[in-house]
């Protein structure tokens, strides 16, 4: 069989489309050239190992290394870019509205969690609004190319802390970055995945 090629996810919007919030000049080096590298240096490793036609959500579980850290990067970028949309509902409603209210007091109060931990991230990584296996909300960090799956959470929605993903916009200010990706997240997304 021959090696499995990844791909390149197509983006929903144009580059510019989520300016102010996240700039085009982001979305082009963001997308265009980190997640690219991502998706060249995993098509680049795989060829002759047990990963070599491994879906992204096995290499997840099961890989380590640059296979590991190339692979959950792709999938970490491709669930963050598709959370944005530039005419999203930018609140939860339903069933995930009525969860957060239950386990959070309210989506301001999700907000302002989510925001501590995703400032008191040490260094490079993600934080995740997740589902745990009895349906619970939890936030979680993680650090570097770290994936909820590995835990067997099921993840809703991400913020990538990386420098890469705010230095063009918002310099050193991950706080200001946060809180303009409030402004770009589709709720009806996350809730698809509920
Ligand atoms: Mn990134």
């Amino acid at each position: 069989m021959p090696t499995k090629v990844h791909e390149m996810p197509a983006l929903p919007y144009e580059h510019d489309a989520l300016a102010p919030h996240i700039s085009k000049e982001t979305i082009d080096f963001h997308y265009g050239k980190h997640l690219q590298t991502y998706v060249n240096n995993l098509n680049g490793m795989i060829p002759g190992t047990p990963f070599e036609n491994a879906s992204l959500e096995d290499i997840i579980r099961k890989a380590d290394g640059g296979i590991f850290n190339n692979g959950a990067q792709i999938w970490n970028h491709t669930f963050y870019f598709l959370t944005f949309s530039p005419e999203g509902r930018r609140v939860p409603a339903g069933k995930l509205a009525e969860a957060i209210d239950r386990e959070f007091g309210s989506f301001d109060a999700l907000k302002e969690q989510f925001a501590k931990q995703a400032t008191g991230l040490f260094g490079s990584g993600w934080t995740w609004l997740v589902k745990d296996g009895e349906g619970k909300l939890k936030i979680v960090n993680e650090s570097n190319a770290g994936n909820p799956l590995r835990e067997g959470l099921t993840s809703l929605m991400t913020m990538d802390v990386w420098e890469h993903a705010y230095y063009i916009d918002y310099r050193n200010r991950r706080a200001d970055s946060i809180k303009a990706t409030w402004e770009v997240i589709d709720w009806s997304m996350v809730e698809s995945r509920f």
